[in-house]
């Protein structure tokens, strides 16, 4: 295999793409005598004309090395050693060439060990280029000296659109099936065309996802729905029978229950919402997106499932701890989103309350706005009620004489109580 050397300028590179603390980090390890690139991602990005999220370095200095080099610097991971450099306010990530296990010196392991199995075995750029996992992220910048080298069929693929495996699509998946996920995404984010191989290999391997620890499969996730093109990837996701796997009671609740249209409906606009945001810079959380999907399945065991000890609050709480619970042997919920969610779920009763202390208690509630935000989508999805949506966003635009106007009415019309809203919301959550 032959590896290609450009000058980045031919391909409209130059060190003004590249970030000032990016640029700084790679002065620093080449001053010490270390070749440094920026690597993958951030090259890709460049070269596809768009916005790189963020821009990693490999270098042939190793990671204690690294770590003597920068005052801000930590090393983390377990299979892969990795330095995490703070710099002027930015977190980069600077890798050490490595070279890929081989098959054969591995092959007695199975494959949970395989993907857990320490890889820290350093190589040269040429190894290190093999072992990435698309030809258009086997590309290596040198900001100074302006040099680009590349994957061979990488500047092809570039002006061809085509997200290729490097090496054999179902090897390279049995190395590490978290390339499965990686591909869709990058595939449907930077509107490119997977391979076809690669495509068709992804149903028969995607079993072995199970064997990923969950904790990385979560990260994994929250890049998924949080790209900016999530709507298109859960269909994929549903396409290619990875839902079932990463979100199991969802993909049932969509297959069987008899309100999985109205869900799906409330899904996609959730997606469209997010993925908007996102493309405006807005801040999102997955948290929004986790209590999306596993609404249905929540609202189902609420309603086949009651328990006449617990108010209405509480068993939606025990029912979302049972789904966690269950969802944590595919996909680990961290304990702080888990805590968002469950919120956004508490504040929902609230929207139908006829009482003035918890209308100003939920109104003045932390996470009212994303609250707010769910139970409008759900609204829309014909999922809530409409009219208190519409009251409610009506409440969020007047001043403060006229929502208490809109109250005392909210309470003339209607007299009626509804038991799990005596509940007290406090404006703290
Ligand atoms: P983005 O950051 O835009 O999501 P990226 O390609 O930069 O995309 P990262 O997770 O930042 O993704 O990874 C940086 C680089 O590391 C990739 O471009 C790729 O070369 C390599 N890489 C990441 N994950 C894997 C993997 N599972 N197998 C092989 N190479 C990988
Ligand atoms: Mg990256």
């Amino acid at each position: 295999m032959t590896i290609v050397y450009k000058k980045g300028h031919d391909f409209g590179l130059s060190k003004n793409c590249i970030s000032k603390e990016a640029l700084k980090v790679i002065k620093v390890l080449q001053k010490a005598g270390h070749r440094s690139y920026i690597v993958g991602g951030g090259v890709r990005d460049l070269l596809l004309n768009k916005q790189p999220k963020d821009f990693d370095i490999a270098t042939d200095a190793h990671p204690e090395k690294i770590r003597r080099l920068f005052k801000r610097c930590r090393l983390i991971g377990k299979r892969f050693r990795l330095a995490h450099v703070f710099y002027n306010g930015h977190l980069l990530e600077v890798a050490t060439f490595r070279a890929e296990l081989s098959n054969k010196k591995h092959k007695n392991l199975s494959i949970k060990k395989w993907c857990t199995v320490s890889n820290n075995r350093y190589g040269t750029l040429e190894e290190d280029l093999m072992r990435r996992d698309f030809t258009i992220n086997a590309m290596y910048y040198d900001p100074l000296s302006d040099e680009l080298i590349c994957h061979p069929n990488a500047l092809s693929d570039i002006a061809g659109k085509c997200l290729r495996v490097i090496g054999n699509p179902p090897q390279r998946y049995r190395e590490d099936p978290v390339r499965i996920l990686r591909g869709l995404r990058l595939a449907t984010k930077l509107g490119l065309n997977l391979e076809a191989e690669a495509e068709r290999q992804i149903i028969p391997n995607r079993l072995l996802l199970l064997h990923i620890p969950s904790a990385r499969l979560f990260e994994e996730c929250k890049k998924l729905f949080c790209c900016g093109a999530a709507q298109q990837i859960f269909a994929k996701l549903r396409q290619f029978q990875l839902l079932e796997l990463l979100f199991p009671q969802t993909e049932y609740a969509l297959e069987n229950h008899p309100k999985a249209e109205a869900f799906e409906h409330f899904l996609h606009l959730l997606f469209n919402d997010t993925d908007r945001r996102i493309n405006l810079a807005e801040p999102v959380t997955p948290a929004f997106t986790i209590a999306g999907l596993w609404w249905l399945p929540i609202y189902d065991r609420v309603k086949t499932q009651p328990n006449k000890r617990l108010t209405y609050i509480r068993l939606w709480q025990k029912k979302t701890d049972e789904i966690a619970a269950i969802q944590r042997a595919q996909v680990a919920i961290p304990k702080y989103i888990l805590h968002l969610i469950h919120e956004i779920y508490r504040l929902q009763s609230y929207f139908k309350s006829r009482s003035k202390r918890n209308i100003n208690g939920l109104f003045q509630a932390r996470r009212f706005r994303a609250a707010y935000d769910f139970f409008y989508l759900l609204s829309k999805a014909g999922l809530a009620d409409m009219n208190d949506c519409r009251w409610w966003e009506t409440f969020q635009q007047v001043d403060k004489k006229k929502r208490d106007l809109m109250i005392a009415d909210r309470i003339n019309r209607s007299s009626t109580h509804d038991s799990h809203h005596q509940v007290k919301v406090e404006a703290k959550c």
